[in-house]
């Protein structure tokens, strides 16, 4: 089966808004084993929009809206498609009854307007929304399969997740088993990974292993697609076995694991504490760790020392120390996380030191980072040179810090 995803909306065309709808789409069709091969974007339009759905229906048996099925005037997805396929709209009751509780929840008059936001493709599967009022659709007609979604990536991801991708299983062959792992690797580029596992990632069929890269971190997604569960494992731990020969020095972690989520299990399982002086980040090391869940048990605080004056004051960093070596300079990131470390009480502590760009910080050229890590062992810096703009260099740096805490 290969699919189109057919975006509607005017604001995608734009610019308002990113297309996260079809990355969201499909990057889950592809643990089912479905191929992409067009994404389609469409403003407002009726005319248009039939000439993008007769354009699919050429090259795709998978057909995949989102967008346009509010209450509102330019929301004519639904319309547009029954027209096209011959088909009518109808009430759906138990939407209908959704939706009429919406109101009374909320204590609003409902409209005549949001009465069509019930209205469905006539023999159509409906798809219920959990999280708007807008129901969804599947709807098969000939060799095809329509799938309408809402556009709003709160209402669309759960009711394609939850409510679409199981019917699409269901429908793709009923024998078949597909299972998806992701390993994450950090501190390797994407390009000298694949090169390091080029020979595994070309003779590859089943399992597939799907390489991806996105801030600094790379991802392999391993899916096997097999008659039990237990093959399905079997085939992903034998490919995972080979990759982790080659690059298993820059793993750190699986599926939903993060670095910050690595790091908070860790320093929980180690019974240890951490803390943070932070002069380059401001304090956004402690802020990804804190995201986490249960964190408290690890993460005492941190000191936010922007200028030279509070490295001196609230780190008690000499100024001396400061004028001989600099700011961002290996001497200053070992002094900064050892003061910390002393100050909190902690078994580790990180330092974050640098020029962020896109000025020089006196000699030092932008992007410029050290990173300081203090524990029980002693004290040392890592000098990174990053080559981003301002801020994706200041989130590079934390994404660093918490790499050289857990390696
Ligand atoms: P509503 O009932 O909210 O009007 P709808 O199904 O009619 O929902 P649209 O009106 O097309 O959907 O879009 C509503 C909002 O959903 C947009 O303003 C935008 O924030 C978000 N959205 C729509 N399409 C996409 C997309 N492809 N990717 C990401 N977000 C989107
Ligand atoms: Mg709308």
């Amino acid at each position: 089966m290969n699919a189109e995803i057919i975006a509607v909306g005017s604001e995608l065309l734009l610019g308002q808004i990113t297309n996260s709808n079809a990355r969201f789409i499909s990057s889950n069709l592809a643990e089912l084993g479905i191929n992409v091969y067009y994404h389609t974007v469409v403003g407002d339009n009726p005319d248009r929009l039939k000439s993008v759905i007769e354009i699919a229906e050429q090259r795709a048996d998978l057909i995949i809206f989102t967008g346009g099925l509010g209450p509102t005037k330019d929301d004519l997805t639904k319309s547009t498609i029954a027209e096209h396929l011959n088909t009518s709209l109808e009430m759906d009751q138990v939407a209908l009854d959704s939706i009429v509780a919406y109101f009374e929840r909320a204590g609003r008059t409902m409209t005549y307007n949001n009465n069509k936001q019930a209205l469905v493709l006539k023999d159509s599967e409906v798809l219920e929304n959990h999280h708007g009022m807008a129901p969804g659709m599947l709807y098969k007609s000939g060799e095809h399969v329509y799938i309408l979604l809402p556009g709003p990536p709160k209402e669309m991801e759960p009711m394609f997740q939850f409510e679409a991708k199981p019917k699409l299983a269901r429908m793709l062959n009923k024998e078949d088993v597909i299972l998806s792992h992701v390993l994450r690797f950090y501190g390797i580029g994407e390009a000298e990974l694949e090169d390091r596992i080029q020979d595994l990632l070309e003779k590859q069929t089943n399992p597939t292993i799907a390489p991806l890269a996105s801030d600094s971190e790379v991802t392999l997604r391993i899916t096997a697609k097999t008659g039990t569960e237990e093959q399905a494992w079997e085939l992903i731990n034998g490919a995972k076995k080979e990759i982790l020969e080659i690059v298993g020095d820059y793993l750190y972690g699986y599926d939903d694991d993060s670095l910050a989520s690595k790091t908070v299990e860790l320093l929980r399982e180690q019974h240890k504490t951490i803390s943070a002086a932070e002069s380059l980040t401001a304090g956004l090391f402690q802020a990804e760790l804190a995201a986490i869940p249960g964190v408290s048990k690890a993460l005492k605080g941190g000191v936010i020392a922007y200028n030279e004056e509070m490295k001196i004051k609230q780190l008690g960093i000499s100024a001396d120390l400061l004028a001989q070596y600099g700011v961002v300079s290996e001497e200053t990131a070992i002094a900064m996380a050892e003061a910390v470390r002393s100050k909190f009480g902690t078994d580790i502590s990180v330092s974050l030191t640098g020029a962020a760009g896109p000025d020089a910080h006196g000699e030092q050229p932008a992007g410029t980072v050290w990173i300081g890590i203090s524990d029980e062992n002693g004290a040392k810096a890592y000098r990174l040179q990053l080559s981003g703009m301002r801020n994706s260099n200041r989130l590079r740096a934390v994404k660093l810090a918490l790499y050289y805490v857990i390696r």
